[in-house]
């Protein structure tokens, strides 16, 4: 099977021709209709929010993983960034590098893209080399309204989404063939783009929690200029976890979770509840921001004492 086979045969059917998008795949680039994208009765009044993420094999998933798994953990990296920034996919484009053309991988690959999202596949680029997968975005939101890091404000709740420490334990029992809820959460996590997009207007600032809690929202806190307080007794961990301990330093420096943090002033809270009943019960409270500091930091406290923490969380290039 030739490259340009394989696109027709695999890529072409997953990209949704007509509305926004004028051509997909099959020249040398893509066309999208601007006209199309912005609502009728608010004319240029959006902007387009754009996010790439890589993933490498047995960096970010195991190379043995089955090809489906690999191809949704792939996009909800993606689309988690989009839920972050509380903006509405639109489509992505997809740079893929494979050691060999191999026909079944490929079906259970596109497979597992279909199964992540409906959001139409807008082209990308096809090499050979070792497996790794290149995604890029596209999203849209209302003018000045997509959520950022630098907002947070002192007095600002903070809270997360779902359970924390889910993908570390779950890349443990991928490999150790063990079937648990993390690991059906490793293989197939769930962005929460309807959460991203409610918070629109109401949070100051948000995240999402990829490379562990404590350097996620630390990110918060640099961009911001302030010190984030959280009490690690509150965080909602994996009930499944074999050893407390373990499952609390996988919610603070473990990675692949894809959840939101982000924070909120009281009023804005009241008012988001209130809009959004529905979203409440997925989410924890766990602290506050404290303080406007030169040296923005996340303080950690347990059960009211200090809490020292050695390892900060991934980092490619540490
Ligand atoms: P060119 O050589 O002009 O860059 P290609 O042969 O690489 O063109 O690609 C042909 C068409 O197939 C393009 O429309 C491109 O967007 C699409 N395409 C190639 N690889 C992929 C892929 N992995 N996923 C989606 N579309 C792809
Ligand atoms: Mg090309």
């Amino acid at each position: 099977m030739s490259e340009f086979d394989l696109i027709e045969a695999y890529f072409k059917p997953l990209s949704s021709q007509g509305g926004f998008l004028c051509l997909g795949i099959g020249d040398d680039a893509a066309i999208i209709a601007l006209s199309e994208l912005v609502s009728q009765d608010r004319p240029l009044k959006q902007e387009l929010v754009i996010a790439s993420d890589t993933l490498n094999s047995d960096v970010h998933f195991p190379a043995d993983l089955n090809a489906a798994d690999i191809a949704y953990r792939s996009i909800m990296a993606n689309l988690s960034d989009m839920a972050a920034m509380g903006a509405k996919p639109l489509g992505y484009q997809l740079q893929l590098s494979l050691p060999e053309i191999d026909s079944s991988w490929l079906a259970e690959f596109t497979k597992g893209l279909s199964e992540a999202t409906s959001i139409a596949l807008m082209g990308g680029d096809t090499t050979k080399g070792p497996l790794s997968i290149a995604i890029t975005c596209l999203g849209l939101c209302e003018q000045g309204q997509a959520l950022r890091r630098s907002q947070a404000q002192v007095g600002d709740r903070i809270f997360h989404s779902g359970k924390l420490g889910m993908g570390a334990q779950g890349l443990r029992d991928v490999l150790d063939h063990r079937k648990s809820e993390a690991q059906r959460w490793f293989c197939r996590p769930q962005a929460p783009l309807a959460l991203g997009q409610s918070l629109v207007g109401y949070a100051s600032s948000c995240i999402d929690v990829s490379d562990g809690l404590v350097a996620d929202l630390g990110h918060i806190a640099k961009a911001s200029h302030v010190t984030a307080r959280i009490d690690i007794e509150r965080l909602a961990l994996n009930p499944e976890a074999p050893d407390q301990r373990l499952a609390l330093n996988d919610a603070l420096v473990g990675g692949d979770d894809y959840q939101l943090c982000f924070t909120i002033s009281d009023e804005r809270y009241q008012a988001w509840q209130k809009a959004f009943p529905c979203f409440t019960q997925s989410l924890t409270e766990i602290g506050m921001i404290t303080s406007v500091k030169n040296v923005a930091q996340v303080e950690l406290w347990y059960h009211g004492k200090p809490y020292h923490l050695e390892n900060k969380g991934y980092e490619h290039f540490a």
